[in-house]
């Protein structure tokens, strides 16, 4: 039998981890056994819903690689993929259940319920539906409803006896039918409950392994209860563990303590092939201990089996360092240079040499953990003018001999390669007998502003004669114009200008879209 897997996500906000994640499992079981992965969106909670959030899921699939082979976007011999899209198929099989005195038409008002739980709480009972309902005959069920009366639709479940399925990873899981009650399946606006439309769902776009999250555990025994009153045969089931925070009591991951928006890492500049390989070790291992593989490496020996429920740690330093890890080692110089090409583009920087971008991410991709770092220390490379801070002057001001005497030297060097630039930059410093940072500290921040930048000989050969010109002749005009010295207050407003001007460039920034990313 072939195996098929389902994400089923609700579009209610941002693409989320958790659904990155269980859409990863899903996606490595199918695909390991040659089966089917399906993407459906469970938009039934017309309350939530969000159509944007819709969208982004799907884009989120696709830059992660995790494509469905049905889908809304790619459509399928089980569709539509949307629920909203499935209402009558819902009201079909509920009317069945009703039919055959599975099911049954409540007619309950709010105030009624209201009234019912604060009873139960008066007299010690758990609250829920007491099955009051059960009771109306059929046909006067069938009356009020046809007169328009608002009514929900409820399962019957058994009042004695427990209820038991089978988790892959947790083994047998009971519950008291007693705490099941009769559910709720199509609510009063005729929309389903999400149990009605999960179950019905499944069955018809033949799922036959539901790995969902741990969360749903308690919802699985009235699933169990619908697939028998139907009458269909149940799917494996397995709940994975919850992602959590890397706080002392290990909570829950959410919003309000971290950012569990995928979108956002994608912004950061955390690489998709990174993301993937960093939730498949949540929970799950390579047999053989790897930490960094990719996703097709982990399709090769997947087996679900194999996820502990320990509560994985969502721990961003780790999802850093493992991205860093992808910059440097697993992708290929033209492989980043290719991502971090759209972040630059989108800065309105331009290039005429795909050697001068290859050779500016291969000096900086052993600083960088992230494309955006690696976009933000790339700018002094392709910017005309560099605007150089008050910190920066200082600094300028300080080295103005050594620049003037290097802005000579180098327009002089024959050869201008790094061996030669390297030569010259210490017989400079000999010649001078100063200390080598004295040189290269002004110098550095006149070619890049700042005084974080990677190696001044690398800067240079990589900048070439006539940009390093070009920036000396710069930082020589900076120093002519303002010493630090020379007028503390105007100084002081310049330094506030461009802070102002550097948080309004950073507001303005966003990462490429898709599209741009290719
Ligand atoms: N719509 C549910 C969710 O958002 C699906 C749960 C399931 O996979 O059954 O997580």
């Amino acid at each position: 039998m072939a195996v098929v897997t389902r994400i089923a996500p609700s579009p209610t906000g941002d693409p989320h981890v958790g659904t990155a994640y269980v859409g990863l499992f899903n996606y490595a079981l199918a695909k390991r056994h040659g089966g089917r992965f399906v993407l459906r969106l469970e938009d039934t909670d017309r309350a939530r819903y969000q159509p944007e959030a819709e969208t982004r899921i799907l884009e989120m699939m696709r830059w992660l690689g995790l494509t469905p082979d049905e889908g809304p976007d790619v459509g399928g011999p089980h569709g539509p993929y949307r629920q909203s899209e499935r209402l009558e198929l819902y009201r079909a099989h509920v009317d069945r259940l009703v039919a055959e005195g599975k099911a049954y038409r409540a007619f309950e008002t709010p105030e009624e319920l209201d009234a019912l739980r604060i009873d139960q709480k008066r007299r010690g009972v758990d609250p829920g539906y007491d099955g009051r309902g059960r009771t109306l005959p059929a046909d006067e069920q069938a009356r009020r409803a046809a007169a328009g009366e608002a009514h929900v639709v409820r399962l019957i479940a058994p009042d004695e006896g427990a209820t038991t399925f089978h988790d892959l990873l947790r083994g047998d899981v009971t519950v008291p039918n007693a705490e099941i009650r009769d559910a709720v399946l199509l609510k009063s606006d005729g929309y389903p409950t999400y149990h009605l439309a999960n179950v019905v769902d499944d069955h018809l776009m033949g799922v036959t392994h539901v790995v969902r999250a741990e969360e749903w555990v308690v919802s699985t025994p009235l699933h169990v209860l619908l697939y028998r009153a139907f009458g269909w045969p149940l799917p494996v089931f397995a709940h994975l563990p919850l992602l959590r925070n890397p706080d002392a009591n290990k909570s829950k991951i959410s919003k309000r303590k971290m950012d569990t928006s995928v979108d956002s890492y994608r912004e950061q500049g955390i690489l998709p092939e990174a993301l993937l390989n960093f939730l498949a070790t949540m929970g799950w291992s390579m047999p053989d201990g790897r930490e960094v593989f990719t996703l097709d490496e982990m399709i090769a020996v997947f087996d679900v089996t194999r996820v502990s429920l320990g509560g994985p740690v969502f721990d961003l330093k780790r999802l850093r360092h493992l991205n860093a890890r992808y910059l440097r080692e697993v992708l290929t110089l033209e492989a980043v240079a290719d991502r971090v090409a759209p972040w630059l583009r989108e800065r309105g920087f331009a290039w005429d040499d795909a050697d001068y971008l290859l050779d500016v991410v291969d000096v900086l991709r052993p600083r960088a953990e992230t494309l955006r770092e690696l976009a933000d220390q790339a700018e002094p490379f392709f910017v005309d003018r560099i605007a150089y801070d008050v910190d920066a002057r200082r600094r300028l001001a300080a080295g103005q001999a050594y620049l003037e005497d290097l802005e000579g030297a180098f327009s002089r060097l024959e050869f201008f390669d790094d061996d030669a630039i390297d030569d010259l930059l210490h017989e400079y410093v000999q010649r001078q007998s100063v200390r080598l940072g004295d040189v290269m500290m002004p110098l550095r921040v006149a070619l890049t502003g700042t005084t974080q930048a990677p190696g001044v000989v690398d800067l240079v050969a990589i900048m070439g004669r006539q940009r390093t010109l070009e920036r000396l002749g710069h930082a020589l005009q900076a120093i002519q114009e303002g010493l630090p010295d020379d007028d503390p207050e105007r100084l002081k407003a310049e330094a506030e200008a461009a802070a102002k001007a550097a948080e309004a460039a950073k507001g303005k920034r966003r990462p490429p879209t898709a599209a741009e990313q290719g």
